[in-house]
């Protein structure tokens, strides 16, 4: 796998895996035993290939971590001590506690916040959810239910906010026609807080329930990051709830430079970040942290005879991570994320999130000089939307980007901005060079200059 990570650039970002591939992966259970040589090898020829190919520097579609040998050793470490990370009495549950300390000094939160590792920022996003929930409906609403509620709770975030919110609040109960999208300005693409406060004094009037207004720190779509620092002072000012989705921008709070974008989000009550986007930790390793620790504990700790707590022994300690959140069993995410920071630092994260910024604003320059394209959003941080110039049905933008994913050069994706069809470069590789950045150019430009059907060669061959 180290020389495979040596190699990336030698192989195509993506290739489409063949038929005859995807048919070895229907057999039927294996009843008897395989020598490993047999297997690896197996595994070698016909999985290595056909990954997402998110570790390449021209991988540059959603917003996909791209991992590091240090992480892939941790995880292979962790996965050989195995410890059950749901709680009990041992160093696992203490390495955890350190990842919350951090991630408290990372975001400006006090050190008494609590903090999970969950599979990713869905579920932390989640997590948030209902423990705004909790703080508005007291603790009892585990045990009463939403049924008999009077009044209805009304949650809000902007019309760029990620899907996974509106999911969130469709899990929790509290039904999606409860979450007010609120417009972002149309040209920076932000949470227009002026609406904000209207609607709240709106649902006031009508009867109903604030509770909870979220902000983004780097939305998936361009990047943009809410007004923080007004979203809080208005939540603090109507008794709201206060959430950050950071699974992008969290990574950089680890940058000086980058720090004071997200001025505001350091007064959240609680917040979501991923460590296996931005700040390179292997798949999976979100997080959620809380201001309020006993909130947090108060949504989900419950006593179950099997998970007494003992005095001393392997039995001991008070809160576990499972009294934090849904899961029980849980592995040892926690370690590689130590890995990480001890032997990185979180500068050098930090720096890596500015020079993946440094390269979306060059690469937006090196598309303006070719003429073909034209940007179609700000750019923020670290993701570039664009479009090929005076194409505005957006059709072909989506070609482009799918003869450009089967040519194996480069991976963008395609987003919709104001419902049109755009072209999205995210820049979250700590290995992309600005020669890569001119390698996208020279590629795309290449592929939209030439007409034609989509480079079935590259399909052939693979
Ligand atoms: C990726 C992303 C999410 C979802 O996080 P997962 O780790 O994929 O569950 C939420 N919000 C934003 C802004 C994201 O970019």
């Amino acid at each position: 796998m180290i020389d495979y990570l040596q190699t990336l650039r030698d192989r195509p970002v993506w290739r489409e895996t063949p038929e005859h591939v995807r048919e070895r992966f229907r057999h039927a259970l294996p009843r008897g035993p395989r020598p490993f040589g047999d297997v690896l090898k197996e595994f070698e020829a016909y999985v290595r290939p056909y990954v997402t190919g998110n570790g390449h520097p021209l991988f540059m579609g959603w917003v996909h971590g791209a991992g590091t040998p240090v992480g892939m050793i941790a995880d292979m470490l962790a996965a050989g001590l195995n410890p059950n990370c749901g709680g009990r009495n041992h160093i696992g549950i203490d390495v955890e506690r350190q990842a919350a300390l951090w991630v408290a000094e990372i975001l400006g939160f006090p050190r008494q916040s609590s903090g999970l590792f969950v599979t990713g920022s869905s579920m932390a996003n989640l997590i948030g959810v209902l423990v705004a929930r909790s703080s508005a409906l007291g603790s009892e609403v585990r045990t009463t239910g939403l049924q008999g509620l009077k009044q209805r709770l009304v949650a809000y975030a902007s019309s760029e906010t990620h899907h996974c919110i509106v999911r969130a609040i469709e899990i929790a109960g509290l039904g999606s026609d409860n979450l007010r999208v609120i417009p972002v300005d149309s040209s920076r693409r932000t949470l227009r807080t002026d609406i904000l406060v209207d609607r709240i004094e709106e649902d006031r009037a009508a009867g109903h329930v604030p509770f909870l207004v979220v902000g983004t720190a780097g939305t998936v779509n361009s990047g943009a990051i809410d007004p923080l620092d007004e979203i809080a002072e208005i939540a603090s000012a109507k008794g709201l709830w206060f959430h950050v989705d950071g699974a992008i921008g969290a990574a950089a709070m680890l940058s000086p430079a980058l720090r004071p974008l997200m001025k505001g989000l350091e007064r959240a009550d609680s917040a979501a970040l991923d460590f296996h986007k931005w700040m390179h930790v292997p798949y999976d390793a979100g997080f959620v942290s809380v201001r309020d620790a006993s909130l947090h504990l108060d949504t989900f700790a419950s006593e179950a005879a099997y998970l007494s707590r003992a005095k001393v022994g392997l039995a001991g300690g008070d809160v576990w991570p499972c009294d934090l959140g849904p899961d029980l069993s849980r592995g040892f995410r926690a370690l590689k994320v130590w890995f990480a920071f001890q032997t990185y630092g979180a500068d050098r994260i930090g720096k890596c999130a500015e020079k993946n910024c440094l390269a979306a604003t060059y690469l937006a320059e090196r598309l303006a000089e070719d003429g073909s394209f034209e940007l179609r959003a700000p750019v923020v941080l670290n993701i570039v939307c664009f479009g090929i110039k005076g194409e505005r049905s957006g059709r072909a933008n989506r070609t482009l980007v799918e003869r450009l994913h089967l040519s194996g050069r480069a991976a963008p994706s395609v987003t919709y901005l104001d419902a049109q069809p755009v072209i999205r470069a995210a820049i979250v590789n700590h290995r992309t060079t600005r020669e890569d950045i001119d390698e996208f150019v020279r590629a795309i430009g290449e592929l939209v200059s030439s007409e034609g059907p989509l480079p079935v060669e590259a399909i052939a061959s693979s």
